[in-house]
């Protein structure tokens, strides 16, 4: 029996990190693809963990994960478009413009992209799944990160339309949206007392999650146990967009 294949992008840190970590621990085959060759240096040391340096807004790097997950592997059954950036700060806010055309870039194109070059791969395994990371900011507005939540928001009906498109040739299309977890992303945020108190009273669970807790919904959400979802975004968010983030 051929080990299944998955594609991980954003995979040198935070949720993507434990998401190669959890699909290699169960016996996956995994292609990882990141900016930053640090990290991807040390999944290297993981068995059945192949790495690609590249940026998920080029095609190249995105026909190169595929590539290599062909070459190395042999076949292509999941695709985790995890990659993302934050930032943008207020509209106003000087080079913020710019900002937002990278928060696109990255966010959606990225994702765009990674479907583009996965499905092929996926309708020639006989179907498989793709999981993109949004985020609860893809479901409501937030002070000052007008551009991120535009890019979480678009990826959630990105999802919805390729998911109808390929729903018929047995390939899955979902995101997670998570709230608040303990990455580099927020790593400021949860070492500010005051900040990570805020958030947390927020939120009905009252924590942050743990990378590992969104990695278990993306393998849910790839597995036959999930044979039946897709085109939907499942909040993985400690009950956050139940309440509607509202202070309690
Ligand atoms: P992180 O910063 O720990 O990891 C993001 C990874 O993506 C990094 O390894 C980074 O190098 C990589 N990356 C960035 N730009 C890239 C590019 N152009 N090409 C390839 N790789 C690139 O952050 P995280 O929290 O693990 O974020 C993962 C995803 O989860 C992101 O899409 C983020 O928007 C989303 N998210 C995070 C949170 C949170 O609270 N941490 C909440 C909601 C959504």
């Amino acid at each position: 029996m051929v080990n299944p294949v998955v594609l991980v992008t954003g995979a040198a840190s935070g949720i993507g990190e434990a998401t190669v970590r959890l699909y290699a621990e169960r016996g996956h085959n995994v292609v990882a693809v990141d900016v930053d060759e640090r990290g991807l240096a040390e999944l290297e040391k993981l068995d059945g963990v192949a790495t690609l340096a590249g940026d998920v807004s080029t095609e190249e790097t995105n026909a190169g994960a595929v590539r290599l997950a062909l070459e190395r592997f042999g076949r292509l059954d999941a695709a985790v478009l995890n990659a993302g950036i934050g930032g943008a700060g207020p509209l106003e806010s000087a080079g913020s413009i710019e900002r937002f055309d990278r928060l696109f870039a990255v966010n959606v194109r990225g994702v765009a992209l990674g479907i583009r070059a996965a499905v092929p791969a996926l309708r020639a395994a006989g179907g498989g799944s793709i999981v993109a990371t949004s985020s609860v900011s893809g479901l409501r507005g937030d002070p000052g990160t007008w551009g991120y939540n535009a890019t979480k928001a678009a990826v959630i009906n990105l999802v919805r339309a390729a998911a109808i498109d390929y729903a018929a040739q047995d390939i899955r299309i979902n995101a997670i949206a998570p709230g608040g977890t303990v990455t580099a992303m927020t790593g400021s945020q949860v070492a500010d007392p005051q900040f990570s108190r805020l958030i947390t009273s927020r939120i009905p669970a009252q924590r942050w999650a743990d990378a590992r807790e969104q990695a278990e919904v993306i393998w849910f959400l790839t597995s036959p146990a999930a044979s039946y979802v897709t085109g939907v975004t499942v909040p993985v968010d400690g009950g956050l967009s139940a309440n509607g983030g509202i202070l309690p």
